[in-house]
């Protein structure tokens, strides 16, 4: 059977937020065992990030959008991306790990930049405002929504309801909790935008009176204004139609306006029923508003006790939502810590491989790594030069004489050999095991070989038996000169010429030229 593609089971999977389907789930594991393709797969674990979503569980939400981010990333879908880790950002805060929201949070910001993707930008943004929002970022919260707003009234996506609704919820509610007037104006003026959208552009009937209307009155609230009531109360005619988030926030507004009006025991009867679902939502910003409008409306109704209990709710509530946080963001803060602290061990560990990579340890003189990433610079090179092929004369039996610490004392006394000769004129590394190359930049046609030439007879003339008694050490060499393009050439012309000095009987040098002027 074809697998199902993602196209059909997002589409599928966002309708599920709203029924719960079952079987949807089942669907998308079907086809994310049947694909390959990264894009393909990705999409499909983002369409099973809704999918549990929409069923409640926001671990396995999480757990989805970790493995669709990298996926997206390597498809080069940085939107989409972007997107799901928007919503890993949300889901991690639901699941509690609100540190892990931040940095995801972050990421679909960088993700997300400046370009313009409709609807992908859209829910993006949406998904940023209210997870910055619980957070109280209202700057960065009602900044995002303006965004989801913006693109969602300019995209042909339909419907854009849920964004503009979010947006303006979230810019009344920073108009509440705020105390600086500058932005108070601003944000409720910008949550009136949204009630005027929504009023006359909104998709459903319920956006169009209930979620209007609900707005302009929590607006009016904010502004120390008198709502207009019987709209309220009607709204309350399309309950069956919303989720009960929504019914919870509605029951708030009409709570929080009948009190005003003077209705104190109409208010308490609103915000019982408004508490429930407001803690289930986990908005803090609307419990605390609904507890400080009961313990009022208590106390107005005579019920003292009731006024002391909600005002110690919230009391006890706000501490802990503080402590919450604050102990939160201290891991935050911590774990940020970590991570630069871990970057730079892992810098100098990685600069000191780096240098022991290029470094033999025994010879002292570059290694063979060095030797192979160096050759490829030389060959985009101009010019010329001069490649020397180097190998200890009957090395073997320096170790089954006097054993492999002399064998390494000799390599290390002739590496140390090999560089006080070449100084700055050459650059000489460990090929193999007792071999070792050469390499002059610049030379003239004709001078090969003098080098090579001056580290046989240093070898020969060296006092080895320093290190062992009756130690004596030379050295062969072969030789190539030619143009750098080449290097790789000149290198396997040098081990010939090599393989002839052994064969004319060691401790020379031979020129893989033989026409090449050989000094002494
Ligand atoms: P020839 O004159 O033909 O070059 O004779 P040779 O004995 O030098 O040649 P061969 O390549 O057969 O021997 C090289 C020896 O070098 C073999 C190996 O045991 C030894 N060797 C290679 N690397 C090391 C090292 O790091 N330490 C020590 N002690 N010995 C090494
Ligand atoms: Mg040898
Ligand atoms: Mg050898």
């Amino acid at each position: 059977m074809e697998p199902e593609s993602s196209e059909v089971l997002l589409a599928a999977s966002r309708t599920a937020m709203l029924s719960s389907d079952e079987s949807i789930v089942h669907r998308i594991r079907a086809s994310i065992e049947a694909v390959a393709d990264p894009a393909e797969l990705g999409r499909l674990h983002v369409a099973l990030a809704l999918a549990h979503q929409g069923r409640g569980e926001p671990v396995a939400s999480d757990e989805a959008t970790r493995r669709a981010v990298p996926l997206l990333l390597s498809a080069g879908l940085a939107a989409e991306a972007a997107f799901a880790s928007a919503m890993g950002a949300v889901f991690a805060d639901q699941s509690g790990d609100v540190a892990r929201g931040v940095d995801l949070a972050v990421d679909a910001l960088v993700l997300l930049g400046d370009t313009e993707h409709g609807a992908q930008t859209m829910r993006t943004t949406h998904a940023l405002c209210g997870f910055f929002a619980r957070l109280s970022a209202f700057d960065l919260a009602i900044d995002l929504g303006q965004r989801a707003f913006d693109t969602a009234v300019a995209s042909d996506v339909r419907p854009v309801d849920g964004a503009v609704y979010s947006f303006g919820y979230v810019a009344a509610e920073g108009g509440h909790v705020t105390d600086d007037e500058g932005r108070r104006r601003d944000w409720l003026d910008r949550a009136a935008t949204a009630a005027d959208w929504l009023r006359h552009h909104g998709w459903h009937e319920s956006s169009r009176t209930m979620l209007a209307d609900g707005l302009a009155a929590d607006i009016a609230h904010a502004r120390g204004e008198r709502a207009d009531r019987d709209a309220l109360e009607a709204g309350a005619t399309h309950y069956g139609d919303v989720v009960p988030d929504l019914v919870a926030w509605h029951r708030l507004v009409r709570g929080t306006a009948a009190r005003r009006d003077g209705d104190a025991d109409r208010a308490v009867e609103l915000l019982d029923a408004a508490l429930p679902g407001l803690l289930a939502s986990a908005d803090n910003h609307c419990v605390v508003r609904a507890l400080t409008e009961r313990s009022a409306a208590r106390a107005t109704t005579g019920d003292l006790t009731g006024a002391l209990d909600d005002a110690r709710e919230l009391a006890r509530l706000t501490r802990s939502w503080q402590l919450d946080q604050v102990g939160k963001l201290a891991g935050q803060v911590a774990r940020r810590v970590d991570l630069v602290r871990m970057g730079s061990t892992l810098r100098s560990d990685v600069e000191r491989l780096a240098r022991d990579v290029d470094h033999d340890m025994v010879t002292g003189v570059r290694s063979r790594h060095w030797w192979e990433r160096h050759a490829t610079d030389l060959a985009r090179r101009d010019g010329w030069g001069t490649v020397t092929m180097l190998d200890i004369d009957g090395f073997k039996s320096v170790n089954d004489v006097h054993g492999h610490l002399v064998g390494d004392a000799v390599l290390a006394a002739f590496g140390l050999l090999v560089r006080s000769v070449i100084g700055d004129d050459a650059v000489a590394a460990r090929y193999g095991g007792e071999e070792f190359v050469v390499v002059e930049t610049g030379t003239a046609p004709g001078c090969g070989g003098a080098l090579a030439e001056r580290i046989r007879v240093a070898t020969m003339e060296h006092a080895w038996d320093t290190i062992a008694a009756g130690l004596h050490v030379t050295t062969s060499a072969g030789v190539a000169h030619g143009p750098l393009a080449s290097v790789r050439d000149l290198l396997v012309a040098a081990d010939l010429a090599l393989l002839e000095a052994k064969r004319q009987g060691r401790n020379r040098v031979v020129p893989a030229d033989p026409s090449a002027d050989l000094p002494g």
